[in-house]
């Protein structure tokens, strides 16, 4: 067989940022710190001048570029959040050459758009593909991908030979399918299986459940979703591999992955500044506390994002890992999407990664979401088997409303199918509250 060249590698954006990072994973925190602010002052430099949008506000707040001589002065700047740029885009975006016009379904059910450029997105795709290298992938291994990519073929399959692939629709994710994918994937023998946490969830559970095999996996690589706990544990219990995690998002401005050791999220320096800000605005510094992540991104230029409010929430760790000592940012865990929280009768809200969801009660059932669009009131959509009575029903609903606690209601509704979302994903929670801080 002929020697598979991954795509990516021929592109000269992403080999020289390869490069680079590989070259900085030995820096010091001073280092490190010395670099963000080079990197802030020419961004926040640029942005001014290229930009009529950050002009304004920088020039609103009293602030300037040439004012930022630590990254206390650069936290003096002023926030900027999705709508704004949303609705004045070209006032925030710079004519850069070979930008394209992308869109996020986004997660927090604000449909958006931006400018890539094509430097930022070969810098994106090699510092993705560096945290992968801590778990072992490498380019052209050979990857089962489960994702929302629209596949026109007959059985909702097709190999890619650039990037040494078979992609399988995560809209097609029902038994029949799954073992069509299944047993492609025993002549193909995947060393990774790249999905979304949702995708990868169902289909473990297919296998687990049907007990039958799959090739022996290197690892699974999660993307583009929170990884949940429950998910975390069937996933490694079924394949019996090491799960990886990212938090990541379109914009670019934050990255931040698990590492050799530790399912914790290790900010990269490199890729952007990162702030974990509570609600009255300061800047989260306790192990434990949580704080909405404010990004600027080092590699966009088309549409500089500078302080912005991405809407998620972590919990911080801490500086540095001693697993693998990383001077960097750490993460406890993401602790959801902004529309990933529940909000009860007296105003409490709580984040879904709080519902463990791997409990036996659960196995009378094929799939489940949350639904709520009144505050206090959840409705718990199902897909019964067969073996799900009215007892395990009553069961499942008194489980689930010991953790939401007594001032939620829970309606509880079979339902024949739960259709995914238009990107193909198989959403935990439908929010159609509009939430703001989630914390008190
Ligand atoms: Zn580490």
């Amino acid at each position: 067989m002929a020697t598979i060249i991954h795509t990516d590698l021929r592109n000269r954006h992403y080999r020289t940022w390869i490069e680079f990072l590989h070259g900085a994973e030995e820096w010091p925190a001073a280092q490190i710190a010395e670099y963000q602010l080079v990197q802030l002052q020419a961004i926040v430099t640029f942005a001014y001048e290229r930009t009529p949008g950050y002009r304004r506000i920088f020039d609103e707040a009293g602030v300037t570029p040439r004012k930022i001589s630590s990254l206390d002065d650069f936290r003096t700047f002023p926030c900027i959040d999705k709508e704004q740029i949303r609705d004045h885009l070209d006032s925030f975006s710079a004519k850069v050459r070979g930008r394209s016009y992308v869109t996020t379904g986004g997660s927090t059910g604000i449909p958006f758009g931006f400018y890539r450029d094509p430097i930022a997105f070969g810098r994106e795709l090699a510092s993705k593909a560096h945290q992968y290298y801590r778990v072992g992938w490498r380019e052209g291994d050979r990857q089962i991908v489960f994702r929302g990519l629209p596949i026109k073929r007959r059985n909702q399959m097709q190999f890619y030979p650039r990037f040494n692939e078979l992609r399988c629709s995560s809209y097609h994710l029902i038994p029949e399918k799954m073992e069509i994918f299944r047993r492609r994937a025993l002549e193909y023998r995947p060393e990774w299986l790249r999905c979304y946490p949702s995708s990868g969830y169902l289909f473990a559970k297919f296998l687990q459940e049907t007990r039958r095999s799959f090739p022996e996996l290197k690892g699974i690589l999660c993307a583009s979703e929170n990884l949940y706990e429950f998910q975390k544990q069937l996933l490694t219990e079924v394949f019996g591999a090491r799960v990886f995690s990212h938090y990541g998002h379109y914009e670019m401005a934050v990255l931040a992955g698990f590492c050799e050791h530790e399912d914790t999220y290790h900010v990269l320096p490199q890729y952007g500044y990162a702030e974990l800000v509570d609600r009255a605005g300061n800047l989260v510094t306790q192990p434990g506390q949580v704080g909405e992540i404010i990004g600027t991104s080092f590699i966009q230029r088309a549409t500089p994002f500078i302080r912005y409010r991405t809407r998620d929430f972590a919990v911080l760790k801490g500086r540095g890992c001693p697993a693998c000592g990383r001077p960097y940012q750490v993460w406890e865990r993401i602790d959801g999407r902004l529309q990933e929280f529940i909000v009860t009768g007296t105003g409490r809200t709580i984040a879904m990664t709080a519902i463990n969801m791997h409990d036996d009660i659960f196995d009378h059932i094929k799939q489940f979401q949350f639904y709520q669009d009144q505050q206090g009131k959840v409705v718990f959509r199902f897909i019964p088997k067969e073996s799900c009575h009215e007892s395990t029903l009553n069961d499942m609903r008194r489980r689930l409303l010991s953790k939401f606690g007594d001032d939620v209601q829970l309606a509880m509704e079979p339902v024949v199918s739960i259709p995914p979302t238009k990107r193909g994903k198989h959403r935990f929670l439908i929010q159609n509250l509009r939430l703001d801080f989630p914390y008190d």
